[in-house]
């Protein structure tokens, strides 16, 4: 029988899930779904020194904002939590230290006691001799203090010492290390050129390699799908399976996400610099709470189209289609059309995606969604607002940002084209309307359209002359949706004074 899929997205708690991170999340969850498989978060946060407090809050938070809880996770997994968890590596120290004693018993590990400075000054030899970059390796071990260089009174004289205790894998020196990544096909590394990682730090506390096997194995972990800056590290950890004796999960590295422009790696500098987010949810500074990063859901994104959106950085399905919902994406995902090279993040695109699924919701959807930011407006209302703007707007702010004027009188007005549209010769035209809109027993779009046009054509005005007027009146701008649907909106009341109010300032801005 298959192994069951089981999928774990491993973040470190040390700051805010970025939209890279976000990304691995959703392939995991793609993956995990689609072969009725389980989807594991498990937070890797040996490294106490680079933990950021809110992280693991915000990193849920993100998920859940889009839809892709995991099954287990810190506090949650129910039956399966006692065979797997906990999920917190720091829960789980004592685990790891047996696994590290049975590599050295086994020959594959050592003890090594050399500080810092120690290793820097081995560094600085080695480059002196013209071997840069130095690694703490089978060329350079047996002129360190560790368990293989010294005679054993020495070393259990250390051990007990307890200073600067570590222990190390022990690369071998001519090997080759070859694995098939579903992403990037047959990759191989020469483990000369590999390093003695670290396995256990002087604290106890295991180092991310070591932790990230053994729990990947004790969890039964059977896909690891992760960014491509942990390619090279592959091998080590493909060396530790082997010589523990384990099977490997499958591996998959995903390319990197690009900066807007093509070139170099998204940082989170390029939000500022491009005013768009890369991270999901806001990002607070814990403890003044100050806003450091806004997130994507504040920008007014919808959830599903960032969804959509990620999907395609680094995939596609082959097809025209676009537009897929989580459940399509489940269906059609397929990590063998997954990119070699890195993903561009397109702003733009993003943004075409929100308008997409912008205007795929019912003005009832959106409403709804909105309707915070519109305590006083009823809801019947505020669906007519969003259905006159969702073809306009990009994002949620936008229809408070674009659309305010339905709210509140305008706040400026477009003088450009008043000047160049405004006539006063015109005004007895506008009182003439006025009248006849104020006498209109149903005002309605159909009826509002039917007298100004008419109204228009039985004087041979022109449209131009006429309609900018009644828009820049009432909206402040020339863009906006369907004049007339904007007046019955605004209401007979409404759209009568701000016309008339309109009409007064526009003779003193000629
Ligand atoms: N803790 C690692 C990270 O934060 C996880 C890498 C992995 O998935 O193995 O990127």
């Amino acid at each position: 029988m298959d192994k069951r899929v089981r999928v774990r997205f491993a973040p470190s708690p040390t700051g805010p899930l970025n939209i890279g991170g976000l990304r691995t999340a959703l392939y995991d969850y793609l993956f995990a779904r689609k072969l009725g498989g389980d989807f594991i978060l498990r937070i890797e946060d040996t490294d106490k020194n680079r933990e950021v407090a809110g992280t693991e809050n915000y990193i849920l938070d993100a998920l859940k904002w889009v839809g892709i809880e995991p099954d287990e996770y810190p506090g949650v997994g129910g039956d399966k939590e006692e065979k797997y968890g906990p999920y917190r590596q720091s829960e789980r120290k004592d685990i790891y230290l047996k696994y590290a004693t049975q590599m050295i018993e086994n020959g594959h590990a050592y003890y090594a006691f050399d500080s810092g400075e120690e290793i820097e000054a081995m560094r600085q030899r080695e480059a002196e001799k013209g071997n840069s970059g130095a690694k703490y390796n089978h060329e350079t071990r047996d002129s360190m203090r560790n368990s293989l260089s010294l005679g054993s009174e020495e070393v259990e004289k250390l051990k007990a010492e307890g200073k600067n205790v570590v222990i190390r894998l022990k690369m071998p020196t001519n090997d080759e290390i070859s694995f098939v990544d579903i992403v990037r096909k047959e990759v191989s590394f020469k483990t000369s050129l590999l390093d003695d990682k670290v396995m256990i730090k002087a604290d106890g506390m295991p180092t991310y390699h070591l932790a990230n096997i053994v729990d990947d194995h004790l969890m039964e972990i059977s896909h690891v799908i992760r960014g491509e800056e942990w390619l090279s590290s592959t091998a080590h950890h493909i060396y530790m399976y082997t010589i523990l004796g384990w099977e490997p999960p499958q591996f998959a590295h995903l390319s990197l996400i690009l900066k807007p422009v093509g070139k170099g790696k998204l940082s989170k500098r390029d939000s500022a610099k491009f005013g768009f987010p890369v991270f999901p949810l806001d990002w607070k500074d814990p403890e003044s709470g100050e806003l450091l990063f806004e997130g994507f859901k504040e920008y007014g994104f919808l959830p599903d189209a960032l969804l959509n959106f990620l999907a395609f950085l680094g995939w596609n399905p082959g097809t025209e289609q676009e537009i897929f919902s989580l459940s399509e994406l489940v269906e059609n995902f397929d990590l063998n059309k997954v990119v070699k090279s890195g993903a561009r993040f397109d702003i733009e695109k993003a943004k075409w995606y929100n308008q997409q699924y912008l205007m795929a919701k019912s003005n009832e959807e959106l409403a709804s969604m909105i309707e915070d930011d519109f305590k006083n407006t009823d809801h019947k209302s505020l669906a007519i607002f969003c259905g006159l703007m969702k073809e306009r707007v990009e994002n949620l702010n936008e229809f408070k940002s674009k659309g305010y004027f339905f709210f509140e009188k305008p706040k400026t007005f477009d003088e450009k084209t008043i000047s160049k549209k405004y006539n006063v010769n015109n005004d007895t035209h506008f009182l003439n309307m006025s009248e006849k809109l104020q006498a209109l027993d149903e005002f309605k779009t159909e009826n509002i359209q039917q007298i100004i046009k008419g109204y228009i054509g039985d004087n041979e005005l022109s449209f131009g002359a006429i309609l900018p007027i009644f828009r820049i009146s009432l909206t402040g701008t020339m863009k906006g949706p369907d004049i007339f649907a904007t007046m019955e909106l605004l209401g007979k009341e409404e759209t009568l004074v701000r016309l008339n109010e309109g009409l007064n300032n526009f003779k003193s801005l000629i």
